[in-house]
């Protein structure tokens, strides 16, 4: 991963169902210039899920990548491997990588620069009621709900920008702004 091509490496980052996936789809549809990076993990495909959100792969596959260095981070969550493989994003284009507070903190000590955009609910319960849409089965979402209790004060502690995802259209225009605004500061610097 160049970190002085003068591209922006952009780390979305948030508790689960806070709205990540959505807000990056429609960013990633919307500008050309970003590249999403597809990471692995060893957790079973949802109903309904898109084979291609995903490399769905055994822990054997997972654990062969991390001995062949194959990854920039990766970690446990919730019992499932994540991870995202070594970028190589076509020349030019800015990389996203959407991914949990463990893989921010680790992207962020490998490359100070990573712009890292944090996401929160409006309120728990909001986090709550999307997760049960998505079809998260109950147990899961009281874990998720646990874990954003302990991934949010480390989240907010080293973003670049905390964002509220209350309503869709206007946090994906605010996030377009700052990306906008942080290439701006990229050439001038
Ligand atoms: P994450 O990737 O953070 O786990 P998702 O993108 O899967 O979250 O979103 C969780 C659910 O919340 C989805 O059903 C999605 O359609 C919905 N959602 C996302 N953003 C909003 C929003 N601003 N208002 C209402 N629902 C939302
Ligand atoms: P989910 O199971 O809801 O798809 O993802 C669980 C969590 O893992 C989410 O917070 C998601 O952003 C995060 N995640 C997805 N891919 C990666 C990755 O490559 N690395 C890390 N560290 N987290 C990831």
């Amino acid at each position: 991963m160049s970190i002085d091509d003068g591209t922006l490496v952009i780390v979305v980052s948030g508790p689960g169902g806070v709205g990540k996936s959505t807000i990056v789809e429609k960013l990633v549809a919307h500008d050309p210039q970003l590249w999403l990076s597809r990471s692995w993990t060893t957790r079973e495909r949802r109903q309904g899920e898109s084979a291609e959100a995903y490399e769905f792969v055994s822990r054997q596959e997972f654990e062969d990548n991390i001995a062949a260095g194959g990854f920039l981070e990766w970690t446990d969550f919730l019992g499932n491997y994540y991870g995202t493989p070594t970028p190589n994003p076509p020349s030019g284009r800015d990389t996203v990588l959407e991914i949990e507070v463990d893989g921010a903190q680790q992207v962020k000590r490998i490359n100070a620069s990573a712009l890292l955009l944090f996401i929160l609910p409006p309120s728990r319960q909001e986090q709550k009621t999307r997760l049960r849409g998505r079809g998260d089965a109950a147990q899961k979402v009281e874990k998720r709900l646990r874990k954003a209790e302990e991934e949010e004060p480390v989240g907010k502690a080293i973003a670049d920008y905390v964002i509220i995802n209350d309503d869709l259209e206007s946090t994906v225009e605010e996030m377009s702004r700052i990306i906008a605004y942080e290439r701006k500061q990229r050439i001038a610097g």
